[in-house]
């Protein structure tokens, strides 16, 4: 591991202006490296870089399938180099080295299945009489503004730099100050297949310093958010001061409605990835699971025993796929969730296993299971951001519904029965982006993915995210 990054900016690595941040490693607690954190003029520069290339048109003058051919290379690029990033990744964000592996080829799948729809973006032409030729055409914005949370650093940069270059614009892209150094990797790529110096620019900074300054900067054309609800909020507003869009996804609560007629052995695989996966560091975590009163106590059963099943420890360690979880990502998010468990149970929640920090060197939280929850709890209403699964209950569907459609969130929902008319109904009145039947976290790159209610708006993934990206122009000529 090298002891100092850099900040990435008109194609050159820079020192910031702002200093240096340690980087401690989630699975020890030590310090693994320093990076380098940029002030408001290296935002500047930073955005002045992409808004040169930008204008240059040497990105939107490109034939479409020709930008696409670059956009699949920086995918292989990052195969590659699976080893060396997956590596640094469980190194730098806690998580075993399977899950970095799985989040390597992930961000590859973003601009392989990006790359591929380049041409795709066409315009339409409308009939408008004799004398007059009328067409669209879709234009980039021009400099897109990414700030990128620590939970999936690769991947969600992965998400919306291959659909911003896709479609023509260039990129600054602010990094998580926890989890910054495997972004390097994006500007190796975009040097690897060629494009031009400013087109991707990668720094790391403060959120409230960098962040805020990338937010607000005049010469922004659009801006794309994953974090907390708080942040997004000031993102929007800083945006709303340029009059600029932005793509907001901010987290959920999002809950499994579990019938009597679900198939509780399959639902265990569920419960495994639904909310253990990461951590339980995922927005659209499966953070709570509503069961039918009389399948309660066999639920809380299995979910004890896939917790239990768990092997916890340092994710550098730990190849094995499935059968582990590493830590959080510091010592601070696992003291916030297990603050969480802690409170839940002075409401009246059972801790029916786990909800301890662990007693090894790092931030580990027991895999954890609580029963009892009920809608009106703290931790039944906010995001936890941790292995930690609430299992409330239900008496009938009407019920069901109402909980989980009961919090500001609507990131994802789940239902899980062997019933496809109750399955149907409740897919239409879950009050969410995406729902799941039968298989927690069914879709994937191909599927438009995004928030109702304070889980934000615009969508990431699928075809529609492509739209972000563009704007509509409008060309009409009088002919002869
Ligand atoms: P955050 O929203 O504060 O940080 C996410 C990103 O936003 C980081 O890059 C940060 O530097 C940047 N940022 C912070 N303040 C900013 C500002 N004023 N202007 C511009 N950018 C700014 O999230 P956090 O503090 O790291 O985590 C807090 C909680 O947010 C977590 O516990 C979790 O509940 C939630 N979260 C959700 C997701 C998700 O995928 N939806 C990801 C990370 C965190």
């Amino acid at each position: 591991m090298k002891p100092y990054w850099q900040n990435y900016i008109d194609g050159a690595w820079v020192d910031g202006g702002a200093g240096r941040v340690d980087i401690i490693n989630p699975g020890n607690g030590e310090k693994l490296a320093e990076h380098a954190l940029a002030d408001e003029a290296d935002v500047d520069r930073a955005v002045q870089a992409a808004k040169r290339v930008h204008l240059s048109g040497v990105m939107s003058d490109l034939r479409p399938i020709e930008r696409g051919r670059l956009v699949q290379a920086m995918g292989r690029y990052l195969l590659d180099n699976i080893d060396e990033i997956s590596r640094t990744l469980t190194l730098e964000q806690g998580k075993p080295l399977w899950e970095a592996e799985r989040e390597v080829h992930g961000a590859a799948l973003y601009f392989e299945y990006y790359g591929n729809q380049a041409s795709t973006v066409e315009g339409r032409s409308i009939p408008l009489g004799a004398g007059l030729f009328d067409f669209t055409e879709n234009a980039p914005y021009g400099v897109s503004a990414q700030i990128i949370p620590w939970n999936y650093p690769l991947e969600m940069t992965a998400r919306s730099l291959s659909a911003a270059l896709t479609t023509g614009n260039t990129a600054v892209i602010k990094t998580p100050e926890m989890t910054p150094i495997t972004n390097a990797w994006f500007a190796h790529a975009a040097e690897a297949v060629g494009l031009p110096k400013g087109a991707v620019n990668i720094l790391c900074g403060w959120g409230h310093q960098a962040g805020a300054a990338l937010s607000s900067h005049a010469d922004v054309n659009q801006i794309v958010f994953t974090g907390s609800v708080r942040t997004g909020i000031a993102i929007a507003t800083a945006a709303a001061g340029n009059v600029v869009p932005c793509v907001l996804e901010l987290g959920g609560k999002s809950a499994a409605i579990v019938h009597d007629d679900a198939d509780l052995e399959a639902f265990e695989n569920d419960i495994r990835w639904g909310i253990y996966f990461n951590a339980g560091q995922v927005c659209s975590a499966m953070s709570r699971v509503i069961v039918h009163e009389s399948r309660h106590d066999e639920m809380v059963e299995r979910a004890v025993n896939i917790a239990k099943s768990l092997s916890v420890g340092p994710g550098i360690e730990r190849a094995e796929a499935g059968a582990n979880m590493g830590a959080m990502v510091s010592e601070a998010q696992r003291d916030r969730a297990a603050a969480m468990v802690a409170e839940a149970e002075s409401q009246g929640a059972t801790v029916a296993t786990g909800g301890r920090k662990m007693n090894i060197p790092g931030a580990f939280l027991e895999p954890t299971v609580l029963a009892n929850v009920t809608p009106d709890m703290t931790i039944a209403q906010d995001e936890v951001f941790g292995p930690v699964l609430s299992v409330m209950k239900f008496r009938n569907e009407a019920e069901a519904i109402k909980i989980a459609n009961g919090t500001q969130y609507g990131l994802v929902g789940g239902v899980f029965t062997r019933d496809l008319d109750r399955a149907t109904r409740a897919a239409r009145q879950i009050q969410a982006g995406q729902v799941f039947v039968n298989q927690w976290f069914a879709g994937g790159v191909e599927t438009p993915f995004g928030g109702f209610g304070k889980s934000g708006y615009g969508r990431e993934k699928g075809r529609e995210a492509l739209w972000n990206y563009v704007q509509t122009k409008n060309i009409a000529i009088r002919l002869g």
